[in-house]
């Protein structure tokens, strides 16, 4: 026999786990609702140039995490590993990318050959939250806001914001050239993998984990002391807007995100319960991408949230799930197909209804019922099915106890009447 397994770093997501995943996406998504924010969907399969064009051969992402496969037709593709790129490319596609105003929302599976642990996966999921033909200052706190109010929503705990900025194009490549001499300069006092992207991609170095070259670049130029007044400007009204706020933050200097194509604005929202993978939300202004990627030049900020590491965080009060509102126990020819009929008119009323369809006793049938802390119960033997009948009972609850009531499949005004009344009570109020 052959004993199939999932892929390393992909995981089954049961039932039991996935109303906690249902409750946080509805969350999420009725906050981007209110925040009059749209979503797009765009393909999970992409061909490879995108991303090596979008994200950055240099990155990590592109050139050590990609899944990447040639095509029965010899074409390169890959499963995306992040959204923006395709956000980008679709925009531009489809001719919308220079519409003002765009907010757009994704959510979905990621794909990184990373090294699996607890908060990362080879699958993954991000929601990603994009605003597009925006330069206003007051679009990156906006954008930083909905983050924040989104995190906070879900209930999770120690949240804790780091911004920086990264400046205008000429602002960083002047600041890159110095820092290439002088990493030229320290090379043998940096880690191997610093030292290999020295000429890929200078600026990731300092989002380095590595503690004895955190250290060397203590002394080596700062971005910041490249930044020129207009972008120091934009950043300081950030600040002041976000104490304005009540929005609390830290300054990072060495926050510089992983992809290329940043630019002003570059934030992280960490939990300090999370341990080692902390961080749960990146994002930045990318005012770069877009006429990178062929089209007219447009300002855009954006943000990723990390779902498996909310799910991680978020409390036990989302695993609840909506209990059954009535069973219907039924036994015998004309029974089932009364019980049938009534089940599709009472979920109309948006109750759970859960229609025994297992022929098995009446007692067996109840103890189900009882099991699955059903509100109320619903009997129909054959006797009653003759005559068009049912029999519905109540089980305690706050409004009354074990009431029961004989009621025609007919009388529709009576049925609804008592369901008004007993079931649907908690909705009303
Ligand atoms: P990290 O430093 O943790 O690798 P990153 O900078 O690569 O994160 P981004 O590309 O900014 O991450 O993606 C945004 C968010 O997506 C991250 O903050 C994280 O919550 C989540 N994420 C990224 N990679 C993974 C992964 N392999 N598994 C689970 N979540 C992930
Ligand atoms: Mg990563």
């Amino acid at each position: 026999m052959n004993n199939f397994k999932n892929l390393r770093g992909t995981v089954d997501l049961l039932p039991d786990q996935l109303i906690k995943w249902q409750n946080v996406e509805k969350i999420i998504i009725e906050q981007l609702i209110r925040s009059s924010v749209k979503e797009i969907r765009t393909p999970i399969l992409e061909m490879t140039e995108l991303f090596m064009r979008g994200i950055g051969e240099g990155t990590d992402v592109v050139s050590k995490e990609m899944y990447t496969f040639l095509d029965k037709g010899e074409r390169s593709c890959a499963l995306r590993p992040e959204g923006t790129a395709s956000v980008a490319r679709a925009l531009i596609q489809n001719g919308i990318s220079t519409k003002p105003f765009q907010k757009l929302w994704y959510m979905g599976p990621m794909f990184r050959y990373e090294r699996p642990q607890a908060g990362r996966q080879r699958q993954f999921h991000q929601l990603g939250v994009e605003f597009v033909g925006y330069k206003s200052v007051r679009s990156d706190i906006e954008i930083i806001t909905l983050a924040w109010d989104i995190l906070e929503k879900l209930g999770i705990k120690e949240l804790n914001l780091e911004i920086n900025t990264l400046g205008n194009n000429v602002d960083r490549s002047n600041f890159q050239k110095a820092f290439v001499k002088w990493l030229e300069v320290n090379k043998n006092f940096l880690d191997l993998d610093s030292q290999k992207r020295i000429n890929k991609n200078p600026l990731r170095i300092l989002d380095t984990k590595n503690v004895q070259t955190k250290k060397v670049l203590d002394d080596a130029p700062r971005l910041f002391d490249f930044l020129s007044t207009e972008s120091l400007e934009r950043y300081l009204i950030i600040k002041e807007k976000l104490k304005l706020l009540k929005i609390p933050f830290i300054e990072n200097k060495n926050l510089v995100r992983g992809l290329d194509y940043y630019t002003h604005t570059a934030f992280e929202i960490t939990s300090g319960s999370l341990g080692s993978q902390a961080t749960v939300c990146g994002g930045g202004r990318y005012d770069n991408l877009i006429s990178q990627m062929g089209g007219t030049e447009t300002p855009a900020i954006g943000f990723a949230i990390g779902l498996e590491r909310i799910i991680l965080l978020s409390g036990k009060e989302l695993e609840e799930s909506r209990d059954t509102d009535i069973y219907i126990v039924n036994k015998g020819i004309h029974a089932e197909i009364l019980a049938m009929e009534l089940s599709r008119k009472l979920r109309n009323y948006d109750l759970i209804v859960e229609l025994d369809l297992s022929g098995t006793s009446f007692s067996k049938q109840f103890k189900k019922a009882n099991k699955l802390k059903s509100k109320s119960i619903i009997v129909i033997g054959d006797d009653e099915a003759l005559k068009n009948e049912f029999v519905i009972r109540l089980f305690n609850n706050e409004y009354s106890k074990n009431k029961e009531e004989t009621i025609s499949i007919k009388d529709n005004i009576k049925l609804e009447k008592w369901v008004q009344s007993n079931l649907l009570l908690d909705k009303n109020l």
